[in-house]
């Protein structure tokens, strides 16, 4: 699987731009999309899945193109919006079998078991009668997965996952998808956690204001952070200073001061340590620094 990017731009009719100029490759597995909110992620994934159209650009998917062929793309599809809602006061699983029957599953048996084998795998079988407007939170986005994922589409488009779940509902998400995006399938998921993003993306990009920032691993991002985070122990005035100057990650009470860890270009402070970057490092680097220079 292939989705092509050229020369994509968003104006909205109020004149908001929302997207300039995104130029982009996803290959099968999981691909990140970061930034912050109104950065622009939810206005490319809403094009990706023709829900609406580009003012200028091209989009081409697996050799079909976005805006010529919209019903080849949608059959490919599968999408989880970011405020995913019933309207309906279907059961649970009548909820999913009205999903598996949009995304053209016909044989009433086939959907059955389709029906079963996705209210196991989500976990929501003890409650398939229950009405599906009456689930929990973390119940609903499970269900939202489900009939995003029962036709197999071969792109599967998520929007900001894991807001509103408790952390147990977040790995499970996570692993749900990790274990799809072992087959021959893109998943494009958009987030502004970082989290979401380290431990299951191959590849990601980062959005700001519209533009494409950065595009590679997670690693490549990691790397260019190196010799621009530090850890300091700090106290008083010192720590006021930086806390002006500097992006602060983390600040731990210490015996006599604080432990900070923050990110900047060159560090002015006594007793500073340079340490390892991590992605949330990379984020907030990229974020505070680089996006008001040349870029990397
Ligand atoms: P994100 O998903 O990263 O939060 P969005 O794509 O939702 O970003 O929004 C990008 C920018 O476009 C924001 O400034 C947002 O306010 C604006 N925007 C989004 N939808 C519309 C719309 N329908 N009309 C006008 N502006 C919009």
């Amino acid at each position: 699987m292939k989705i092509q990017i050229e020369n994509l731009d968003k104006i909205y009719k109020n004149g908001k731009r929302a997207l300039s100029d995104i130029n982009l490759e996803i290959e099968n597995g999981m691909f990140g999309l970061l930034g912050p909110n109104g950065a622009g992620k939810s206005s490319l994934m809403r094009i990706l899945v023709t829900l609406m159209k580009p003012t200028n650009g091209k989009v081409n998917v697996n050799g079909f193109d976005l805006m010529k062929d919209r019903g080849e793309i949608r059959k490919m599809l599968g999408y989880l919006p970011q405020d995913f809602r019933f309207f309906t006061k279907l059961k649970t699983w009548e909820f999913l079998d009205y999903a598996a029957g949009l995304s053209g599953i016909i044989s009433k048996k086939t959907r059955s078991e389709k029906v079963d084998e996705w209210l196991d795998k989500v976990g929501l079988f003890d409650v398939r009668e229950r009405s599906a407007n009456k689930l929990s939170g973390g119940m609903k986005r499970r269900l939202g997965i489900a009939q995003a994922l029962i036709g197999d589409p071969k792109i599967i488009v998520v929007d900001e996952p894991t807001t509103g779940l408790d952390p147990e509902e977040r790995i499970r998400f996570r692993n749900i998808l990790s274990e799809i995006s072992q087959h021959d399938v893109i998943i494009v998921l958009s987030t502004h956690i970082v989290g979401d993003i380290s431990s299951i993306c191959q590849n990601l990009a980062l959005l700001n204001n519209g533009n494409l920032e950065f595009k590679g691993s997670p690693e490549e991002l990691i790397h260019k952070t190196k010799g621009h985070v530090w850890q300091v122990n700090t106290s008083g005035f010192e720590y006021e200073m930086l806390k002006e100057k500097y992006a602060i990650i983390s600040t731990i009470p210490s015996e006599d001061g604080w432990e900070v860890q923050l990110v900047g270009n060159q560090l002015e402070a006594r007793d500073a340590i340079e340490i390892e970057p991590n992605l949330e490092h990379a984020y907030v680097y990229f974020m505070e620094y680089l996006t008001n220079q040349n870029g990397f």
